[in-house]
């Protein structure tokens, strides 16, 4: 390992390509060759179970979801994550009016989606599902081979670092952002949000009758568009944007039979967000 004095003989470095930068300059940034990112786990399709949109309806929409999860366990190597929903919500509003920081607010928002997960996980153990945590992600192969179904909360560990948004103390980044960067980071085949809804409308189809229904949509195109609410939380457009291994997020409605079976298979069900 060869060691390099400065000119000045004040610092020592170890030689590499990265040897005395800052990391930040954007000249620099921009001219250095990187190996394309490797996918870790190109077989594996990543799936949310929406917190609010179908873990909160109970008896009237988990048993239908996790016997299809079930039923494609053989065809399919999926990892599921679990949204937070009500109680995240509840908890949340208690602590903005009490003053709480951003990250005292997304700690409760990881305990709440970690309590989905163990219940989507139970649900699931009669096709082998477990819960799994963080740390596990790198083990994926051992629960595939043991014929299981991992399921993790879908909350990224921001935790107290929870970055704070302006003029907002809820965290940007939640269980929707957690499950996209978890597809990235294992290179996912796909990543399918399942919400109660068709998918992405123009305006929330819940308040709006006339809301549009969009079959499909680039990530750039919108964040152009600026919609005032949508059905995936924003930042999850630009992760997908900058990733090098994921091309598309999938949203379908998870309270009709069929449709997470379709996304798996790769049919055009619901809304299709691509990176390009
Ligand atoms: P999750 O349970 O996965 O966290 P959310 O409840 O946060 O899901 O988000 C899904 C909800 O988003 C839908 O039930 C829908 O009412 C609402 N929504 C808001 N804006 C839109 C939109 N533009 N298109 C579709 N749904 C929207
Ligand atoms: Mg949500």
């Amino acid at each position: 390992m060869a060691l390099i004095r400065e000119r000045d003989g004040r610092r020592l470095h170890v030689k590499s390509k990265l040897m005395g930068q800052s990391l930040i300059s954007r000249s620099f940034i921009k001219e250095f060759k990187v190996a394309p990112q490797l996918r870790l786990f190109p077989d594996v399709t990543v799936v949310k179970i929406g917190g609010q949109s179908i873990c909160d309806r109970g008896i009237k929409a988990l048993p239908g979801i996790v016997k299809e999860i079930g039923a494609n366990k053989q065809e399919h190597k999926m990892l599921v994550t679990t949204g937070g929903g009500t109680r995240s919500r509840h908890i949340y509003a208690i602590g903005l009016e009490l003053g709480m920081p951003t990250g005292i607010i997304a700690k409760f928002g990881s305990s709440v989606s970690e309590q989905n997960a163990l219940l989507v996980s139970t649900l699931l153990s009669p096709w082998g599902g477990i819960k799994i945590g963080h740390d596990e992600i790198m083990k994926l192969p051992t629960y595939y081979a043991q014929d299981c179904i991992p399921v993790m909360h879908g909350m990224p560990p921001y935790d107290y670092f929870a970055i704070p948004a302006a003029g907002w103390r809820i965290p940007v980044h939640r269980t929707d952002v957690g499950t996209v960067i978890l597809a990235d980071l294992i290179g996912a085949r796909n990543c399918i949000l399942v919400k109660d809804e068709k998918g992405l409308y123009t305006e929330d189809p819940k308040k709006r009758n006339d809301a549009a229904f969009i079959p499909e949509i680039s990530a750039a195109e919108l964040l152009k568009r600026d919609f005032d609410d949508l059905i995936i939380e924003r930042p999850c457009l630009e992760i997908l944007q900058y990733s090098e291994v994921i091309d598309k997020i999938q949203i379908v409605n998870g309270l009709e039979e069929g449709n997470l079976t379709k996304a798996l298979k790769g049919e055009p069900v619901g809304t299709i967000i691509y990176k390009k």
